[in-house]
């Protein structure tokens, strides 16, 4: 008999699978030698409680012989030599998935991303946090694997799509992601893992005979008849195709400013800016799991929270329980933080960013009419901080409940940021509206949060590339550019994904909208 059993189990309980298959055997009602395996399917903590419990389902084959977790890998098979070619510019999740998901259809895709590869991309991120040096091509958002490379690696979308969300976890596992993401109500990769991911899935991309070209940043497009023709690269190489995907992410000001010049339309689109804040992983563990010190049973604990102050959004986001906060700026003169964590999320501190949703509405004098008003006013505040942090990458910061008193801080705690900090009147690098906003939370949150409200904790800015400022329309029945045939926005930057796997998901999406413009040609 194949069973689907729900328990309800103490951390330690869920974590011996011989107290496991027990307790599967008492609720089934058979002794424990009759469960010969089980696999898990979903499986959440539930810490709301005094206790934390772990609520965990899995299908159990009792008195029959066990079977594996079905799995549907998807076989790629090389493209001919014939095959249609299309260009993706940008190597993120977006153009990745997009790749493959071409490949399925027989076309051939020609990657062009202008940073580097996952190793040499990892020297450019030690000078950042090292010496401060930016590299324009080569940081936290730009090089293979895109921003998502070297993340946090949090799998959770606000999409209910399951169908699809589900093919792009089974995708992260085929090539090389632990199957726990498979069922975990909150899947997390791990910045020590994703970049052997990436790795494998260019591997298959150029197995299957397409390519996948570094240091390559597209600077020209070339466009005849309303359709774009080719691309040209800073290094004067030009690519032609069939189709052209760009997904080139929130952080590529260059390539928004690239459509305006051309007259191609871009919209304005609302986003989020705020600072990180940074606690002692061990406050937030006592707070989220109500104890002195977490099980070792139970995974270092998470938060997330949103209010409402003064008709505006103010949230957590991105949050990195035994994280880092990292340098995330895509040129020199500005200061940017966002995290990640490793697998094993063991670094002592918690992270997350606290934003407040911007729009054009918000700013002075905004022509409603200019697209890159919000790129613009995000790019201030990054420059701004990057003043008033001296330099180098040091990044302006306070304590939390100075933040709040607009005292500065005459100290700062310890902090995973390693370019340096720097206290720093921050009611002067950000806006008076986010500033105002951020106050109002961060009391708030305390009444809720015990130990959340505390001179411990650190405030440091700016979190500012929550999302993108720009948006880039697309025709919604061909998913391509209402006036640019053959130009498919794709992804996070143009305004379609907010994560890895929404990026992955839209990056599938176009290129099933390519693969059926290209079929309906070739029957014509
Ligand atoms: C530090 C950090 C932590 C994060 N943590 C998480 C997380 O835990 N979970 C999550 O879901 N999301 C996380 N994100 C966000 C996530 O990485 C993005 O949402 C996702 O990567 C977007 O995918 P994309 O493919 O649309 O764009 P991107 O990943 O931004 O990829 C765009 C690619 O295009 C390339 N490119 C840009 N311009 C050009 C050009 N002119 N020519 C050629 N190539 C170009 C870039 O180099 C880049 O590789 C994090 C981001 C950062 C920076």
């Amino acid at each position: 008999m194949q069973k689907k059993i729900s328990l309800r189990l103490l951390p330690a309980e869920a974590a011996d699978q011989r107290t496991l298959t027990d307790l599967i055997a008492a609720t089934a009602a058979v002794p424990s030698e009759q469960v010969n395996g089980y696999y898990i399917t979903k499986q959440s903590i539930d810490a709301r409680g005094k206790q934390a419990w772990v609520n965990v389902t899995v299908e159990a084959f009792i008195n029959e012989p066990f079977c594996d977790r079905p799995r549907q890998p998807v076989s790629f098979a090389a493209v001919s030599k014939t095959a249609p070619r299309v260009v993706i510019i940008g190597a993120g999740p977006a153009g990745l998935f997009a790749a493959l998901r071409l490949i399925e259809c027989g076309i051939k895709p020609i990657v062009l991303e202008r940073g580097k590869e996952v190793r040499a991309r990892r020297r450019d991120l030690a000078r950042l946090n090292k010496e401060g040096l930016v590299n324009e091509d080569s940081n936290y958002c730009f090089g293979e694997g895109g921003a998502g490379t070297y993340s946090d690696g949090k799998l959770y979308t606000r999409s209910n799509k399951r169908g699809d969300i589900d093919r792009i976890l089974q995708l992260f596992v085929q090539f090389g992601a632990d199957e726990n993401i498979l069922y975990r109500s909150h899947p997390h990769i791990g910045t020590n893992k994703l970049p052997g991911i990436i790795t494998a899935m260019r591997e298959q991309i150029i197995q299957c005979g397409g390519e996948i070209v570094f240091e390559q940043r597209v600077s020209e497009l070339i466009i005849e008849d309303d359709r774009l023709k080719a691309v040209r690269t800073n290094r004067g190489d030009q690519f032609e195709g069939a189709a052209f995907v760009l997904a080139t992410g929130h952080s590529a000001r260059d390539i928004f400013y690239l459509l305006h010049q051309h007259s191609i339309l871009i919209e304005a689109k609302p986003f989020a800016l705020g600072v990180r804040v940074e606690h002692l992983q061990a406050s937030i563990d006592q707070t989220q799991y109500h104890c002195e010190k977490r099980s070792e049973w139970l995974p270092p604990a998470a938060y997330s929270w949103v209010q409402q102050v003064q008709d505006k959004g103010v949230f957590s986001f991105c949050m990195c329980p035994g994280g880092i906060i990292a340098p995330a700026a895509t040129a020199p003169g500005e200061v940017v933080v966002n995290g990640w964590s490793p697998s094993k999320r063991n670094n002592p501190y918690a992270n997350s960013g606290i934003v407040v949703a911007v729009d054009q509405k918000d700013l002075y004098k905004a022509d409603p009419k200019d697209p890159l008003s919000l790129l613009r006013f995000q790019q201030q505040v990054e420059q701004k901080a990057f003043s008033a942090g001296g330099g180098a990458l040091v990044a302006p910061a306070l304590r939390l409940t100075d933040f709040c008193e607009k005292r500065l801080s005459a100290t700062l705690p310890d902090c995973s940021y390693l370019p340096g900090l720097r206290a720093a009147p921050l009611q002067e690098v950000l806006p008076d509206f986010v500033y105002t906003r951020l106050q109002t939370a961060f009391r708030e949150q305390g009444k809720k949060m015990k130990g959340y409200y505390t001179n411990e904790a650190i405030v440091v800015a700016t979190e500012s590339r929550t999302s993108s400022p720009v948006r880039i329309p697309r025709d919604p029945a061909t998913l391509w550019h209402p006036q640019v045939k053959e130009l498919f926005p794709c992804g996070e930057g143009a305004g379609y994904a907010g994560g890895i796997v929404s990026a992955a998901m839209d990056g599938e999406r176009v290129a099933n909208a390519i693969a059926a413009v290209i079929s309906a040609r070739m029957l014509k």
